[in-house]
């Protein structure tokens, strides 16, 4: 766990996935990325799904970022990505720290991709019925252009998409809007960043306090090895947009020490960064568990 500012925050690893190692890895060549991943028969890489526990407690604000695959999994489909979740991960992670699932007042989805949001809903009672919010209770922070991208995705990303993930969330209520790519933060100690090139309206957490600065990068730098510019997934809608995106984004780490913490990393919650943006260096892993 580290503090920043007002936050204790920590990164769960709730379950691991297999992804193509080309997909994740776009036109670097696998004689590359071999050496820095996990790479099985398939050529799949092994991914963490992590989610971002941050809590306010002096305000009693218990923040979720992303929530991993979920358990609505059937085995054909668990099977093509190598799907393990652990539903118990959040629970056991907020209990020693003193809370239960209750307690979440808020949860922040990055994007609605089904590694990040499969976790928002469960069945309610049998596979293929009806779903229930996992967090019935909390707000839900979306970015609305991501939302209406998610409604209506392109031949080339629907496949990211499980409308049963996320479409009870509007029937409940439970969502906040973001809009706009400056939007102000209500929340205390935090700032929003969005970002457009792995996908439209990704809606990044900054945490902020006392000097120390730490941003959720999401997809657009999966995991350590995606830090290097010109390493992004050939998911992304808009690859030079990232290039873009994460050229912003590794300045701030290199000129601010703003800190950042990965939504995928297997073994890494969340480093420090040194070096320049063709060359970034990690100078710290933060200690997130
Ligand atoms: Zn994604």
């Amino acid at each position: 766990m580290i503090t920043i500012g007002r936050y204790e925050i920590r990164s769960i690893v709730a379950g691991t996935l297999r992804l193509d190692g080309g997909a994740m890895f776009g036109v670097v060549p696998k004689v590359l990325w071999q050496n820095v991943a996990d790479v099985d028969d398939s050529n799949r890489i092994l991914l963490a799904t992590r989610v971002l526990i941050a809590v306010d407690r002096e305000a009693g604000r218990t923040i979720l970022v992303d929530s991993g695959c979920g358990s609505k999994w059937d085995a054909r489909g668990a099977q093509r990505y190598a799907i393990h979740y652990d539903e118990t991960a959040v629970p056991n992670a907020l209990e020693s720290m003193g809370l239960g699932v209750g307690d979440v007042t808020d949860v922040i989805i990055t994007h609605l991709h089904f590694d990040h949001s499969g976790g928002l809903t469960e069945w309610y009672d049998q596979p293929g019925g009806p779903t229930q919010l996992r967090y019935p209770k909390a707000r839900h922070w979306i970015h609305k252009k991501h939302w209406e991208h998610a409604k209506n995705p392109s031949p080339k990303d629907s496949g990211s998409f499980v409308p049963e993930d996320f479409s009870l969330l509007a029937d409940k209520g439970v969502l906040c809007w973001i809009e706009g790519d400056n939007p102000a933060c209500e929340i205390p100690g935090m700032e929003w960043f969005v970002s457009h090139g792995h996908t439209p309206g990704q809606l990044h957490p900054r945490f902020t306090g006392e000097g120390s600065s730490l941003l959720f990068v999401g997809d657009l730098a999966p995991t350590v090895a995606h830090l290097r510019l010109s390493w992004l997934m050939a998911f992304d809608v808009e690859p030079l947009v990232t290039i873009r995106e994460k050229t912003g984004v590794l300045r701030k780490c290199i000129d601010d020490s703003l800190m950042l913490a990965f939504p995928h990393d297997p073994t890494v919650g969340g480093v420090m960064i040194e070096g320049t943006i063709e060359r970034p260096i990690v100078s710290r892993t933060l200690d997130l568990d």
